[in-house]
Parts: C-alpha cells; structure tokens; sequence
C-alpha cells in the first residue's frame, strides 16, 4: 500500500480513537465501543510494527479498497468467516442496488435527442459514471471513469453523481462547472484518487459543448466519416486548481456521439492483444446508419467475439447520444 494511503489511513484511525474515547467515557458509554477502541488501538499497533494490512491466515496483502473503506478488517476476502463472507455479499448486493438507481432511464429521449447505454460492472459494483441530466433547455450528458475498481471506485462514483447532480441545478457555465466539480472532488479524496471524464451539454438544434478531462477519445458518427476528439484537459481531482478548455461540435439530424470507458478499449483476445481505439472506430464507421441501441449490440457483440467470451476484469460504459431531428 502506497504511503500515501498509509499516513492517510493512520490518521484516519487516531481521529477514531478520539471519537471513541470521547463516546465510551460518556454515561452512556457501553462495551460494544470499549471493543471498538481496543481494534482501533490494535490496527494502529499493526501500523507501527509494519504488519498492517497482512491477512493473519495467510500473510497475504489484504485488498487495498476494502483497507481504506474499513481500516479495521484483518483477513483477506478468501479468508472471511462464513458469516462475514455472507454480511460481505449482503452489502456489495445493496450497494450494486444503490448504484443501478443513479443511472438513467434505459429509454432516455428529451426534444431533438435520444439516449442510449450500456453498463456493466466487472464485478457487482463499478467505478464507471454515466448521467443525463436535463438543464437549460438541453441536457448535460457525463461519461466518467474513476481510478480503480470495485468498492471505492464505487463510492467515488456516487460521490461524482452527487456532485454534478447538485451543480447541475445551478445551470453553470461548462468551464466553471468543471472547475467547481474538480475543486470539490479534489478536497473530498486522498492523494492518487482521480477520474477521467467526458462532460457536455447538448441543445435542440444540435450544438454541443463538451469538456474531456483526460477521457478516451469520443467519435463523432456521421455519413461523412467517424471523427475522433481527444481529450482537452488533465483527470477530474488531479490538481485543484486547473482549467478545462471547451470544445464545440454540431450534430445534424442523424448524427451521433459515441462515448466509452477503458472496459471497451482495454478487453483483451486470447493474445493478449487489446481491443483498442482503432477498432471502436472502424466499428462505428461500419455501424453509422444504426440506432442507438443497434450500435450498442454491435459493440457488445463484436467486443464478445473479440475477447472468446473472456472474463470481464474492467467496467465497462457505452453511450451513444443520437440527434434525432
Ligand atoms: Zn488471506
């Protein structure tokens, strides 16, 4: 585990200690906390002797995303009891719940657009953010992917929704409206947390705005052509003070966008050889007259053939905006 994350870890467990202190001197005071402060006080003696984060069955490195979500846990995933394993899929099933809630109607259509996506996480939870939210007029349209997998990608994931959905309402300008996510999503993650994102807004008649922070390539699909726009900027919560340059494109009737996360891009054959920008390209070239959601299945099912049917080890996110009139 990086030092980072370690002296962010010890802090965080003496900022529990006090808590607890506090609480269990209380009258109301009752053994339960007495027993918390007694794992916070052995965690931190696991940290000064160096042995914090080894599983104590079978001295292998504890996963570092179930670490920073609970610093208290002493065994890896395979060597949970029977009944923590249970509580474990109880939680990660609520939570995958809780996710597929923050996600867009599957039939998404305002005035002039339509809306399409897929989302897969590789395991029950992502760190893969896509929204479309209704704004002046318009709609922003957020394709995002957080450093990292499973769990507190997860919780960074809701925490980017959160935020956009709060700064949407305050109808701000792109550039300041980045600025602003990127400034809160700096002061509320640890150093090395970061995400790459592709945010919007699209009109009626067709214009869009956008931003890439660090994001994959977006392809405009039209009969002339797929154009690929590169990114304009750094991730989202890499420096807090950064500008995020806009870009413009106009959609005539017909046209699309097409947006991915690395789940597409980065899928390997039995090669070992990665799926890669090129190929989405010429997919969606091959696929230009298509619906939104036939573009979608050919993704899906040329990304299956690809990889042989191959375990899914990243989330993966498809979105095509479609400009219907
Ligand atoms: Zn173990």
């Amino acid at each position: 585990m990086p030092t980072t994350e370690i002296s962010y870890l010890r802090n965080e467990l003496e900022v529990r200690r006090e808590r607890l202190l506090e609480a269990s001197s209380s009258a109301a005071g009752d053994a339960s906390l007495r027993q918390l402060l007694t794992n916070v006080d052995a965690a931190l003696s696991r940290l000064n002797a160096g042995t914090f984060g080894i599983c104590e069955q079978c001295h292998e490195s504890i996963e570092a995303d179930r670490l920073l979500c609970d610093p208290l846990v002493r065994f890896c995933l395979d060597h949970l009891s029977q009944e923590e394993q249970c509580a474990l899929e109880q939680d990660l099933s609520l939570a995958a719940g809780i996710q597929r809630t923050l996600l867009p109607r599957p039939d998404w259509s305002v005035d002039g657009w339509q809306a399409r996506y897929h989302y897969q996480p590789a395991s029950l939870v992502s760190g893969d953010y896509c929204d479309l939210i209704e704004s002046n007029g318009g709609f922003l349209f957020l394709l995002g992917d957080v450093a990292g997998k499973g769990v507190a990608a997860s919780m960074l994931m809701s925490h980017l929704h959160a935020t956009f959905r709060t700064l949407a309402g305050q109808h701000l300008p792109l550039p300041l409206l980045m600025e602003h996510a990127n400034r809160l999503f700096c002061e509320s993650t640890t150093a090395g947390q970061f995400a790459t994102m592709i945010v919007g807004s699209a009109l009626p008649d067709g214009k869009v705005e956008y931003v890439s922070a660090g994001h994959l390539p977006l392809f405009h699909v039209s009969p002339a052509g797929v154009r690929a726009r590169e990114a304009t900027g750094v991730p989202l919560g890499m420096f807090s003070a950064t500008h995020f340059p806009v870009c413009e494109v106009r959609l005539a009737p017909g046209d699309k966008l097409l947006l991915y996360t690395d789940g597409l891009t980065e899928m390997s054959n039995a090669a070992g050889e990665e799926y890669g920008v090129a190929r989405v390209q010429a997919l969606a070239r091959r696929h230009a007259a298509a619906e939104p959601h036939s573009l979608v299945a050919a993704c899906l099912e040329e990304l299956r053939s690809f990889s042989a049917n191959a375990k899914q080890t990243d989330d993966l996110t498809l979105l095509v905006l479609h400009r219907t009139n």
